[in-house]
């Protein structure tokens, strides 16, 4: 048995049994299983009688305690606070939060009911480490039952600056909450610049060091932790994924791939519109290049998402009418999600990854399509200025999202990039996602976490 302190991972969703992995669950199963711990979330079921349930993970290495929850905890603290407020506010789209008095008290009831199931399986050395913005006041409701472990957040979506935070009825709140964790971890040095600036400006936050904040008379550390992949297994099954030549004699064309939630943040309409511009300005390329979207739809009750829904197919429509031939259909839009063998192949088929968002913590996509390419004759990745992964991404072409124009160049230099620029732009991301995997990212964090 390892001599490490034990870990507890606390998030909104548990993983399910029969996931297609994601990178994050790999990792976190693996920090779990080398320390022993509790991994602790929803279930995913939606229930009057919402008890909790702890069991030994398959191999028994680390337990799971998963939650269920009302049907009215699920619309205050998930649709409600976290996806209707904390969401919209930290991407930076304040006028689409719908704030309600009752979304906070199911937000901080769901919180209070997840400290008080986790207080009896809790060990006084066990280290506890939180995920994500549905659980911002945790530390502080497992403080007030009187928990003195170390407990850490990682956020893994971008921090509002002051002018956004002060869209919040109660601001001063979150710097509170934030003010019991030991460690804050963030994605981007600019969530950890907005952080600071805005807990100086909105809740007296003093920054006694580059990674020091005094807050409600508690000293807070705050560092940087960009998030990575799975990149050895991404390689792998992008590399065993079957042939691209028949898609490619199918179509006739060079593919473009954009692989998103179906969410306001990540700028589908904006990339839409400039494929659009590109199609009119360079009729050349009629018929050489095909746009691949695929966007399940989430959040669905909420009625942003059904307008972004809306947007979009309309967009994708009408783009289709205006150009499409008898033998060339412009844009595919796909709402559905795809094992992620087969995204691996799709993305090695791409000459460009695409992805614009808005706003965003990290991207994963962009790692992702880096990762699937073929060393010898890679895709060109186009990345908005506005996601995390562009701090560490230089080579790609990075781009601004609301530009159409800026985003139209950018597509037709990828489509006509020589293999040499490709190759070397290639390398030096590869190097980056496989340096900077997902593993690095759990490990540094729990490092930073156990040194107080
Ligand atoms: P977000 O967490 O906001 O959705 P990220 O880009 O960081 O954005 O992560 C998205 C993850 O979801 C990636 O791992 C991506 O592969 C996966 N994903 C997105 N769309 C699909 C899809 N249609 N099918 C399967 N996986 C998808």
């Amino acid at each position: 048995m390892s001599t490490e302190p034990r870990l507890i991972v606390v998030s909104n969703r548990l993983p399910l049994g029969d996931d297609p992995s994601g990178g994050l669950v790999v990792a976190l199963e693996d920090a779990l299983r080398s320390s022993g711990g509790v991994w602790v979330g929803f279930s995913g079921e939606v229930t009057d009688d919402p008890a909790p349930d702890l069991q030994d993970h398959p191999g028994a290495a680390f337990q799971r305690l998963s939650f269920d929850l009302t049907p009215q905890e699920h619309d205050e603290y998930y649709l409600g606070y976290s996806n209707s407020i904390l969401w919209p506010l930290c991407h930076g789209r304040p006028n689409l939060m719908r704030i309600r008095p009752e979304y906070l008290d199911g937000y901080a009831r769901v919180n209070q009911r997840i400290a008080r199931m986790l207080l009896p399986v809790l060990r006084p050395d066990d280290r506890i480490w939180v995920q994500d913005y549905h659980l911002f006041p945790l530390a502080a409701e497992l403080r007030a039952l009187g928990v003195e472990n170390p407990i850490g957040h990682f956020l893994h979506i971008p921090f509002p600056g002051p002018a956004d935070c002060a869209a919040l009825p109660n601001p001063a709140q979150l710097f509170d909450w934030l003010s019991h964790y030991d460690l804050l971890g963030f994605q981007a040095e600019r969530d950890l610049g907005a952080f600071a600036e805005s807990a100086r400006q909105l809740a007296d936050g003093d920054q006694v060091a580059p990674d020091r904040f005094r807050l409600s008379g508690r000293m807070v550390r705050t560092q940087v932790f960009p998030i990575g992949i799975d990149a050895a297994a991404f390689i792998t099954e992008a590399a065993d994924a079957p042939d691209s030549d028949r898609m490619r004699l199918l179509t006739g064309a060079k593919m473009m791939i954009g692989v998103d939630r179906l969410d306001y943040s990540k700028g589908i309409p904006q990339r839409f519109r400039a494929y659009q511009l590109l199609l009119e300005k360079i009729p050349d390329l009629h018929e050489k290049i095909s746009f691949l979207q695929i966007a399940p739809p989430t959040r669905g009750e909420v009625e942003a998402y059904q307008d972004i829904r809306e947007e979009t197919e309309h967009l994708a429509g009408r783009i289709n009418g205006q150009f499409a031939t008898l033998n060339w259909t412009p844009i595919r839009f796909i709402h559905r999600p795809f094992p992620r063998p087969v995204l691996a192949g799709l993305y090695r088929q791409a000459r460009i990854g695409l992805v614009t968002p808005l706003a965003d913590g990290m991207n994963l996509v962009a790692k992702e399509y880096v990762a699937a390419q073929n060393p010898d004759d890679p895709g060109v990745l186009i990345l908005s200025r506005f996601a995390g992964a562009a701090e560490t991404m230089a080579e790609a072409l990075i781009i601004n999202p609301h530009d159409p124009h800026d985003l139209a160049v950018a597509m037709a230099q990828a489509m006509r990039m020589s293999q040499a620029e490709r190759r070397d732009r290639h390398a030096a991301l590869l190097e980056g996602v496989v340096d900077h995997d997902v593993a690095w990212w759990s490990r540094t964090y729990l490092e930073a976490l156990t040194v107080r």
